[in-house]
């Protein structure tokens, strides 16, 4: 006979103690496949046809597909398995042991976002014994703190497929159908060094960048005028000049320089299509300037990502936990589950505020109304 099913608390304090970080440092970047199995074992002892989906080229990691109940439709319950680093000498409690202190559940990845998986796994327990209409997938990804490897290995494969996913990501259980995306681009300049008397032995790279940085500005200028949305924090698109490298004396031509920038696009913008519109301003500088402009994306970048106001899900979501849908800053996996064609908003227990620091906590008053809200999602979807 298989062992019984963890309780909540003891299925969260065995994913908090399988240490998953995800980096784009490699010295930091860690396998998720210990936090995958246990969810592998319990939805299988649950009755769920389970596949886990290694991550081409990301050896060490992968999603996991689990699906209760067949057919099209249906609701997909989304969360990754992966946490950023931490600073264990700054916590008060050991990062990797579940610890209950103040009606708050300590632990790394409790709110950011391991906590969502027993929490949904909770709900789906009540609905094992019934005939479901539509299935109830629960997905598990990798990589979403760094490269997105997971989402985007699910949009290559096409799934899962359903009317409407939630992902669980921490918003104080109020619903968010909108953020916006996230582009971190470098441009690096070769110039020709030389003695700086005479500006004719080389080309500077640096008064390339400069003029660079002018066309990036301006081309923010014009996008801040040309795009708004009032629903979010910061209403326009921003593009932030983050650090810059080059040359190595006074008295020589700048050789080299390099840079690299964050730009935060709105709903309505694309990735390729800013990346064009920067390409085509930097393109004429090669020639005025005599010098090589290569420009790189640091990483594939996060989409735009917008569920409109009417949609189905989103009405619900309102109506069940009483807030209107938001916008937020922070970047998640929803573009993707999105660009699967399904309904998507973001939706989960624990404050963004905990997220990403020292003593990540889950507060215990979360969970309950958590659970019946995704029993209710589920009843409306899956029944
Ligand atoms: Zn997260």
């Amino acid at each position: 006979m298989p062992a019984p099913l963890p309780d909540t608390l003891t299925m969260l304090h065995r994913l908090i103690a399988a240490p998953s970080i995800s980096s784009a440092t490699r010295s930091l970047d860690q396998s998720n496949l210990t936090v995958i199995e246990h969810l592998h074992e319990w939805l299988e002892q649950l009755g769920f046809q389970t596949e886990v989906m290694h991550i081409p080229g990301h050896a060490g990691k992968a999603n996991l597909i689990a699906t209760l109940g067949t057919g099209p439709g249906g609701l997909v319950l989304a969360g990754h398995t992966d946490t950023v680093p931490c600073d264990p000498e700054l916590w008060r409690s050991d990062p990797f042991f579940l610890t209950e202190r103040d009606n708050r559940l300590y632990g790394l990845g409790t709110c950011d976002m391991k906590g969502f998986f027993p929490l949904a796994i909770e709900a789906a327990r009540q609905f094992v014994d019934q005939k479901l209409k539509q299935p109830l997938i629960i997905l598990a990804t990798a990589d979403e703190e760094s490269s997105m490897s997971g989402a985007r290995a699910l949009v290559e494969a096409g799934r899962p497929l359903a009317r409407a996913a939630v992902v669980g990501e921490p918003t104080s259980l109020k619903p968010i159908r909108m953020h916006k995306g996230i582009l971190m681009e470098g441009i690096r300049i070769q110039g020709r060094s030389g003695h700086s008397s005479d500006p004719s032995l080389g080309a500077n790279a640096m008064e390339a960048m400069h003029a660079a940085i002018g066309q990036l500005l301006q081309l923010r200028q014009e996008l801040q005028q040309q795009y708004r949305n009032e629903q979010f924090a910061v209403s326009v698109p921003t593009l932030n000049l983050g650090c810059i490298h080059g040359g190595d004396s006074a008295n020589r031509i700048c050789g080299s320089c390099e840079l690299q920038y964050d730009l935060r696009p709105l709903p309505g913008m694309t990735l390729d299509g800013l990346r064009n519109a920067i390409g085509e301003r930097l393109r004429p500088l090669s020639d005025r300037f005599g010098v090589q402009i290569e420009t790189e994306s640091l990483f594939p970048g996060i989409p735009p990502f917008e569920t409109p106001a009417q949609s189905e899900l989103v009405r619900l979501s309102e109506k069940l936990t009483g807030h209107r849908a938001e916008a937020v800053a922070f970047g998640t996996e929803a573009p993707f589950l999105d660009a699967l064609g399904m309904d998507t908003i973001v939706l989960g227990p624990g404050s963004i505020n905990q997220a990403h620091q020292p003593d990540e906590f889950l507060a215990l008053d979360q969970i309950k109304p958590t659970v019946e809200l995704l029993r209710s999602l589920i009843a409306h979807y899956c029944l």
